[in-house]
């Protein structure tokens, strides 16, 4: 209210004040806008249609303003009696301020510079404009007239009335649409009593009826009556320095006139003892009070610009103007309101955070909701077609800005929900193993699911608004969805490396022992080729075949642990073949380690000699031999040294003890399933005879030790077992000379 602070000193006369009034249009015809000022200084301004307006015509010095301030308390320059000069100027306006309580609210009264002035001399021009000005605005028109006038045709008054009605001709030839009529209230002034006032009405009208035959009516209104424009009131009142107690009284009693009145009364009125009100709704512009201001210097342009007078494009041209005005001013609260939001969402999507933020949706109703509402309360006073364009043009600028808040919120709720989700999985996953329990899997995916889509769904019913098809998150609802499942299926791709890889421990840890104890038998040399068989002892000879079976035995094992979890994750049969495929690969390399490791050098010498040591030392009962010299030391060695070395082909090649074939990988294996993606064969090894484009033979792959090392094995096993040898001569020997 800065503004309005200041009107006492942005009066118009620079130091002047709203005191009397304001002067709307000056001698010079320059329109005022303080005018604003003063109706929002007033408090008519957010009257709407709550207001009056009425003009006062008539010759100059005949107590017009005098009779103004002693109806509405106003404060209008009157003549002093001594200077005797026109004191009224162009046109001023003022707010009742009268305290009687039976007159309507807000009546703005207008005093109009005087015709027939001795210092304009006969402007009519100035004439001609304040009354079409007064009657495109003003309710009633009082007509200020002496009662010696009365009668008198030729009178300046007379002029001024046929003025008047050429004037409204002319704008309704504009505005044939418009239902809008006037009220013409003759006041007749120095009223005497001798002549009754009945007869002095009768006597206007008739003058009024001859001016309007007078005239020349534009094509289309030549049988126009004045009844169809106006309608009449007439008050006569004593003289005001002869007769003041009785001119006090009937002036009050014409105040109490100023008030709402029907229609169906109005034929009384015409009679002067008439008490009903004399505001009739038809007579009202219906130009809003915080237009007024606007329309008022629109029309006066037009006036002094001698433009033809077009009232319903000046109301089409205000309402546009204040509908602009009044969406400025919800926008300024809409901003207030909104602004915070978007500047938290743009900074956390500057930042990369991913948060919804609470609350949003119903900040956005409420402003939304606020200014739609402030505007129509407003804008839906002016041009109806204006008013509906210019909601929807507010519409459409308040969605564009909430359907950006509504995209942000619910990415940031896509975004956060997915972080929350795949966190949550992770976290019941942990904790599942925590426990030690088989947990389910499927069932923890499930749970978080349904709790992340009730997430999102409560932040998406929050900001929609209703029926407003843009505010709809069913699509975003079903993107989120989308998403939720390629995670879960990520994470149960991720659970099944983590079983596979349990799996795979497994079988490695089974493997160690169960190769392990076959590679261990070596060493005992029972079951030898050479020696007699003992019926509970493996054949050497064998090893291969139940290394195979016993591997795919622990395999087949393994996929059916494999299996049976991947079926509580709701695991598809291609994810489980694909996992059972990897799973026969990397047990494949498991046993392939395993056999390395016990076909290193070292390793393998020591259990060549353990055999052959075996075979030489001990009998066919397992009993150790004590060396005579007798004995055909010689022949047993030879005999355990070839039995021995017979082991070195064996277990060169990884071979069916009958067939000679290798192991059917290949076919065990299988083909690389359809849905197999590359990151499933990202981490596995190659296999000779498996994958083709290696180069290599099933005969390679499983070839344990090539041909070079199979020679230098030869020859340091023979190097062993001939100390051996050596030694168990040498103790024959020793054993005769003791
Ligand atoms: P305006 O020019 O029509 O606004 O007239 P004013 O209100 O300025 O008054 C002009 C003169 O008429 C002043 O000197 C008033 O004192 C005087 N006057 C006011 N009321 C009456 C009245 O009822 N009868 C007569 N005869 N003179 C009046
Ligand atoms: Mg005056």
């Amino acid at each position: 209210m800065s503004v309005n602070g200041h009107f006492a000193s942005a009066g118009q006369n620079g130091t002047a004040n709203f005191e009397h009034g304001v002067q709307i249009v000056d001698e010079d015809k320059q329109f005022n806008p303080d005018l604003a000022k003063y109706l929002s200084y007033t408090g008519v301004s957010h009257a709407g249609f709550n207001y009056h307006l009425i003009s006062v015509f008539g010759s100059q010095s005949t107590g017009k303003s005098t009779l103004l301030n002693a109806l509405f308390d106003t404060d209008f320059s009157v003549m002093s009696e001594s200077e005797r000069r026109q004191t009224t100027r162009g046109i001023w306006l003022a707010k009742n301020k009268s305290a009687t309580t039976e007159m309507a609210d807000n009546i703005l009264v207008m005093d109009v510079e005087g015709t027939d002035g001795r210092e304009r001399g006969e402007d009519q021009d100035f004439e001609r404009k304040s009354s079409l000005f007064a009657l495109a605005t003003s309710e009633v028109l009082m007509v200020n007239i002496w009662e010696h006038q009365v009668g008198l045709y030729q009178g300046a008054n007379m002029g001024l009335l046929k003025t008047v009605f050429e004037v409204n001709l002319q704008l309704f030839l504009k505005d044939r649409k418009s239902t809008s009529r006037s009220l013409l209230y003759f006041v007749i002034r120095d009223f005497l009593g001798t002549t009754p006032l009945q007869n002095l009405r009768n006597t206007l009208m008739q003058d009024m009826g001859r001016i309007w035959t007078s005239l020349s009516k534009p094509p289309g209104l030549e049988k126009s009556s004045i009844d169809d424009y106006f309608d009449f009131a007439f008050t006569a009142l004593p003289h005001k320095l002869y007769q003041p107690d009785q001119f006090k009284a009937e002036v009050a009693k014409m105040a109490t006139r100023f008030r709402d009145g029907q229609r169906d009364r109005r034929r009384d009125a015409l009679l002067g003892e008439f008490d009903g009100g004399i505001f009739l709704p038809e007579y009202h512009r219906r130009i809003p009070a915080d237009g007024f201001s606007h329309y008022a210097e629109g029309i006066w342009d037009q006036i002094v610009n001698n433009k033809d007078l077009d009232l319903p494009t000046q109301q089409e041209l205000l309402a546009q103007f204040r509908c602009d005005e009044i969406m400025r001013e919800v926008m300024v609260a809409f901003d207030e309101a909104i602004t915070p939001f978007e500047t938290q969402q743009a900074d956390a999507a500057r930042m990369g955070r991913a948060e919804a933020i609470s609350g949003l949706g119903a900040a956005m109703k409420g402003a939304r909701a606020d200014a739609i509402k402030n505007f129509e309360t407003e804008a839906s006073r002016y041009h109806k077609g204006v008013y509906q364009r210019k909601r929807t043009e507010l519409e459409s600028k308040i969605d564009t800005r909430l359907k950006v808040l509504f995209a942000g919120q619910l990415s940031a709720a896509h975004k956060e929900g997915v972080e929350q989700f795949s966190d949550a999985v992770s976290a019941a996953v942990k904790a599942g193993q925590k426990k030690g329990a088989s947990y389910d899997f499927a069932e923890i995916v499930k749970d978080q699911k349904k709790i992340a889509l009730e997430k999102f769904g409560s932040v998406g019913k929050e900001v929609t608004i209703e029926g407003l098809p843009w505010s709809n998150y069913k699509q975003e609802m079903a993107l989120y969805q989308k998403e939720l499942d390629k995670i879960s299926g990520q994470l149960r791709r991720d659970e099944m490396r983590r079983l596979a890889t349990r799996v795979e421990r497994w079988v490695r840890s089974k493997l160690n022992d169960s190769v392990g104890l076959e590679f261990n038998a070596l060493g005992s040399g029972r079951g030898g080729t050479g020696a007699p068989e003992h019926g509970d002892r493996p054949s050497e000879k064998g090893i291969w075949d139940r290394i195979w079976s016993l591997f795919v035995a622990t395999v087949q094992d393994a996929e059916k642990r494999f299996a049976d979890r991947a079926a509580s994750f709701d695991a598809s049969a291609e994810e489980v073949e694909v996992g059972i495929w990897r799973l026969r690969r990397k047990s494949w390399g498991v046993l392939r380690s395993k056999i390395d490791e016990e076909m290193m050098e070292g390793n393998l010498l020591l259990k060549l000699r353990e055999n052959f040591e075996d075979k030489f030392r001990y009998d066919e009962a397992g009993v150790p031999r004590i060396w005579r010299p007798t004995d055909d030391i010689e022949g047993i060695y030879t005999r355990a040294r070839e039995s021995t070395l017979t082991l070195i082909p064996l277990l060169a090649r990884f071979r069916h003890s009958e067939t000679g074939a290798p192991p059917p990988l290949d076919r065990w294996i299988g083909p690389t399933p359809a849905a197999a993606t590359p990151a499933d064969e990202e981490d596995l090894t190659p296999i000779g005879g498996v994958d083709e484009e290696e180069g290599k033979s099933l005969e390679e792959e499983t070839t344990v030790l090539n041909e070079a090392k199979r020679q230098d094995l030869t020859v340091r096993f023979k190097k062993a077992a001939d100390g051996v040898y050596v030694e168990a001569k040498r103790s024959a020997i020793g054993g005769m000379t003791q």
